[in-house]
């Protein structure tokens, strides 16, 4: 698989039809209206295949159906070890279309191939995984009540859990949220962004196979401003977990305030400060690494280091770094397995990037390196950087989701902190030194929800993630995530 080349990925390219209808009580359904709109591969313009425009209508009929299924008990009432069985079984179906599910990735949103099967299909499946074998090692509570009563503390699951999900890592995104829902014993309708709707509508259908009952997983692909909001307005929806912008996660606590109160968990975006000391174990090392944390999937992660801070003594040999490993990345035809920057999601995010890119410009940002697009045709931008910059342009405010990096310099501890904390942002944080009692000062100053020290977007399925701030709140992966979609129930039982 690893060993395919070019060849064999745009030959396979060409034959894949991929299901563009929404999947909702285990049937392919086009939508009530029967409306689709067209799915565009960024990297070359081509239309990949048309996708069901969910509406109103059919989010009301998914709604319908995953509660039918919830009261069943057919699933909320299966024994945990049986659900996690089945969960593995799904894991182990999408590891085996790992090929076909990693082409479109790369189809969707423009991902680099190598990436797609070297990251988010392993962790997509490990995740599902990971849930599947957890479920059944976690025992309820009982509270130490007086002698006269005994209170048991159990976790009830929610009901209907609305996913709404972002376009970045599509099937990732999907499997962090779905994991947990369907493991604490939850029905789920997801809604998988309007730029990358194909791996989720595939992947339903996978679930049933692997033993997951009809109805208990749905998908209703569409536009956000209608089918993710009658998600978010839904009376007989229990929970929204989304994972996107900001801007859309704060829609999502005003459609619960104006509907049933539903719970919601947000995954928001970033702008995430990489701090480099001069004590750095190994300067190069971390200015390598800073590179990647912020051109890795095109710059189109919500964690990515947009901002690396440097100290002063070491900035010129930092900036050189981060620009010679920029410039030596393969920015080209996501198909090709040597590529490692592929295309950005859609027109209208490059010309975003292209527009912040402008905006450090005429701000009076220095642009050290890239700035362009290369000449791939497409909506390709290259791994730029820009030095000078100052806390207050919006190169350093504002997340870009693109591979542009803004370099900041500092000139001691207390100043690093000051403007590593200076972003409504609080997702991540890195810090690279090798003095043990800055780790901890430092790493506990930081208003991030993970903070790597000595490396950067490192992580586990058995750790949290999530942000603090206007990052969001709750926690995606680990046990931790099944608290979003449980309610803590208190049976208290008189024995007097
Ligand atoms: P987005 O907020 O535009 O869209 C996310 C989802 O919300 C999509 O499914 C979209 O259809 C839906 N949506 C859009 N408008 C809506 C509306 N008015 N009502 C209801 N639903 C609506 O985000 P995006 O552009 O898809 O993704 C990029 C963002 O996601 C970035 O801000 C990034 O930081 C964030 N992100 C965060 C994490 C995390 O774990 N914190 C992970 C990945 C991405």
């Amino acid at each position: 698989m690893l060993d395919s080349n070019i060849q064999d990925w745009r030959e396979a390219a060409q034959v894949i039809s991929p299901e563009g209808r929404m999947f909702i009580d285990g049937t392919y359904l086009d939508a009530e209206s029967g409306k689709t709109f067209d799915n565009v591969n960024p990297a070359t313009g081509e239309i990949t295949c048309q996708i069901a425009e969910g509406g109103t209508g059919d989010i009301d009929r998914a709604v319908a159906v995953a509660r039918r299924a919830f009261d069943s008990g057919v699933w909320s009432k299966m024994s945990p070890s049986d659900r996690g069985a089945r969960l593995v079984r799904f894991a182990d179906l999408i590891e085996s279309h790992t090929r076909e599910l990693a082409l479109l990735e790369t189809l969707d949103m423009g991902k680099p191939i190598s990436d797609a099967l070297s990251t988010d299909l392993p962790l997509s499946h490990s995740c599902l995984r990971w849930y599947g074998q957890a479920i059944d090692k976690i025992y309820d509570e009982i509270a130490p009540t007086p002698g006269s009563a005994v209170s048991l503390m159990r976790r009830a699951p929610l009901g209907v859990v609305g996913a709404v999900v972002p376009w970045n890592f599509p099937l990732m995104m999907a499997a962090w949220k779905i994991a947990p829902i369907l493991a604490a014993g939850n029905s789920v309708v997801l809604k998988p962004a309007e730029q990358s709707s194909m791996s989720a509508i595939r992947i339903a259908a996978l679930a049933v196979e692997a033993g997951i009952p009809e109805g208990v997983l749905n998908v209703v692909p569409g536009m956000g401003e209608t089918a993710g909001r009658a998600l978010g307005l839904h009376m007989d929806v229990d929970c929204i977990a989304f994972t996107g912008s900001t801007a859309v996660g704060k829609l999502f606590m005003q459609y619960s305030g104006q509907s049933n109160l539903k719970r919601v968990g947000l995954e928001c975006g970033g702008k995430s400060p990489n701090i480099i000391f001069a004590d750095a174990p190994d300067v190069d090392a971390a200015a390598e690494a800073a590179a990647w944390g912020i051109f890795y999937n095109q710059g189109e992660v919500c964690n990515a280091g947009s901002r690396v801070l440097v100290e002063e003594s070491i900035a010129e040999q930092v900036l050189e770094k981060i620009v010679t490993t920029g410039r030596a990345m393969r920015v080209g035809d996501p198909l090709d397995p040597e590529t490692q920057i592929g295309a950005i999601v859609d027109k209208t995010q490059t010309d975003r990037v292209l527009g912040y890119i402008e905006s450090g410009r005429s701000q009076g940002a220095r642009l050290v390196s890239g700035g362009g697009q290369p000449d791939a045709g497409g909506c390709f931008v290259e791994p730029t950087v820009f030095a000078d910059v100052s806390p207050d342009m919006r190169i350093a405010k504002e997340e870009i989701f693109g591979p542009v990096l803004s370099v900041l310099t500092f000139k001691d501890e207390a100043e690093a902190i000051k403007i590593a904390n200076d972003t409504i942002y609080g997702l991540a944080a890195g810090v690279w030194t090798g003095d043990l009692n800055r780790t901890f000062r430092v790493s506990e100053a930081l208003h991030a929800g993970v903070v790597w020290v000595n490396c950067f977007d490192h992580g586990h399925i058995s750790s949290p993630f999530g942000g603090f701030k206007q990052s969001g709140f709750g926690r995606d992966k680990s046990l931790h995530a099944i608290d979003k979609y449980t309610d803590i129930k208190t049976t208290w039982i008189n024995l007097g």
